[in-house]
């Protein structure tokens, strides 16, 4: 059986490489390759840039409210193909099929946000600073912005970046993750439909070979880019080192270890809830995911002898499975990968109190599935509290009390998301405030913003300036300019060498 291949889309059709570069793409509930995807050349991404350069200009200068019926569009047929989209996205990354629709809808709320561009581009205008003057800004798009996106969400990640660039007025190139890029070439197709003029989104389908050449091109102005942490890192630094008449903007939202602390006054039922879907939800494999449970006191037994039998009871399934808990995870590599760290955690001393090794799958004795697992007794020097496992591990780490807790949260390296449970409004209030982490949940284990607020971590989850979407995606996507205008009759006689004030 030929297998289908994943191709790029530049200019407003589906574009055949001829790189040569290929890879496989895999159904990690079956352990198959499904299709392969192709992996460009320099000439390649260079088209790319070459399309969405050409198409910038006329998209630029199209008003504001044309733009927002294109999204608007785009927006009607996302919920229309809200199935086919999810499908495909459990099809090549493995996440359980309601999760997937989950992630399509919280993908379409910033196309949502995005439609009411009109509104975000208004700016502020002051009559009559003084002789005769206005002064008023702009908010102007930049030209060929890129995204550069994760595999664990390959619908909703570009959705925070191509919407706000593309409402914003710019044109975009996406590289999506080469482990699930079918959802891009369905979201260019979406686009398409909606009206949106060719050139004006492309995908390019690569590796680092891709990503370099996005980040070395003079014509491309910004890039965005989400993933690990290493990544990340490299992406700001090389990206930002480039010179030109403007210096390359760059957005990098890097890896994660987000903490759940369980105070003694919390309601144990529901933080236990919370840690079994916010630990296992989507194996694991979300940035804002829970991998350390911070036990507070007297809470840790209590909340160990909880949480046993729940994490044994996991349904590990294929995630199309309608009573599927938890899918497989992305690939046989990463697999191999979280097992390595569930065996670290056992030589490192840490108590493995559920083991998801070995799980065999009725039916998918080839899928890449791992059961729930659960350490207790892990501290801070070990390797699997201070990395990220991003699979379905949930540490638990045992303090003394509420300051405890904040001081070892402070103290790592990651601080993109983190939920307090606790019942108490003073705790909850000085949590919130004193806490280094950029996305906090009281009694909401995963607190994503929603469209209109805005995503991002601090310390080593987070380089450069600006957060994704939201307000902050508008300030990302375009440059401000000040404006001040007078007429003739205003206009004194002589020149002026004094600075100018008000008069
Ligand atoms: P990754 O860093 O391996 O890949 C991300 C992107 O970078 C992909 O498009 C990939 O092709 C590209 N890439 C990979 N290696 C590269 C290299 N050497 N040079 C240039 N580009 C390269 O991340 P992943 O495994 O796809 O995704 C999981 C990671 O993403 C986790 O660390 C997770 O925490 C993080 N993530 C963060 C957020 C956030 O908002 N902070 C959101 C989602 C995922």
């Amino acid at each position: 059986m030929t297998q289908a291949l994943i191709q790029h889309y530049i200019g407003g059709r589906v574009v055949e490489s001829t790189s040569g570069r290929k890879q496989d793409v895999f159904n990690p509930a079956t352990g198959e390759a499904s299709a392969q995807v192709v992996l460009a050349s320099v000439e390649e991404v260079n088209a790319a840039v070459a399309a969405a350069r050409a198409a910038a200009p006329a998209w630029a200068d199209t008003a504001p409210l044309k733009r927002a019926r294109v999204l608007s569009k785009f927006r009607e047929l996302i919920e229309k193909h809200h199935d086919d989209l999810a499908a495909a996205i459990t099809r090549e990354h493995g996440k359980v099929f309601s999760d997937a629709k989950g992630e399509v809808i919280r993908g379409m709320e910033v196309v949502e946000f995005a439609c009411g561009i009109p509104q975000l581009l208004k700016t502020q205008f002051t009559d009559n600073i003084g002789g005769g003057i206005d002064n008023w800004q702009l908010r102007q798009p930049l030209g060929v912005t890129a995204g550069i996106t994760p595999f664990n969400f390959p619908f909703m990640v570009p959705m925070w970046m191509a919407p706000m660039a593309i409402a914003t007025g710019n044109s975009f190139i996406l590289k999506p993750s080469e482990r699930d890029p079918s959802p891009s070439l369905m979201i260019a197709d979406l686009f398409k439909r909606a009206g949106l003029p060719d050139g004006v989104f492309n995908v390019v389908q690569g590796d680092k070979l891709a990503v370099d050449t996005l980040l070395q091109h003079p014509d491309v102005n910004a890039v965005s880019f989400v993933g690990s942490t290493p990544i990340a890192e490299y992406i700001y630094t090389e990206g930002t080192k480039r010179k030109g008449a403007y210096p390359l903007r760059v957005q990098a939202l890097g890896g994660a270890k987000n903490h759940m602390v369980v105070m003694p006054d919390a309601n144990l039922d529901q933080a236990v809830d919370a840690l079994i879907g916010a630990a296992y939800g989507s194996a694991g494999e979300r940035c804002m995911a829970i991998s350390v449970a911070v036990a507070v006191g007297n809470v840790a037994d209590r909340l160990i002898e909880a949480l046993i039998p729940r994490v044994q009871a996991l349904k590990v399934k294929n995630g199309m499975e309608a009573d599927a808990e938890m899918g497989p995870v992305v690939t046989a590599q990463h697999k191999a990968k979280i097992e390595g760290y569930i065996e670290e955690g056992v030589q490192g001393g840490a108590k493995l109190l559920v083991d998801g090794r070995g799980l065999k799958v009725p039916g998918h004795e080839n899928g890449f599935f791992l059961g729930g697992t659960l350490f207790d007794h892990v501290t801070p020097e070990m390797k699997i509290y201070k990395e990220e496992i991003f699979g379905p591990v949930l540490c638990v780490v045992r303090v003394p009390d509420f300051a405890s807790a904040v001081r070892l949260i402070n103290a790592h390296e990651f601080g993109n998301g983190v939920a307090l449970f606790t019942s108490d409004g003073n705790t909850a209030r000085e949590f919130s405030r004193r806490i280094e982490v950029g996305m906090v949940g009281i009694n909401v284990p995963i607190p994503v913003p929603m469209a209109w607020h805005s995503f991002g971590g601090w310390k080593r989850s987070l380089f450069g300036d600006a957060h994704a979407y939201g307000e902050e995606g508008i300030r990302f996507y375009t440059r401000y300019k000040s404006i001040m205008q007078r007429w003739p009759d205003s206009i004194g006689k002589g020149a002026e060498f004094t600075m100018p004030v008000a008069k």
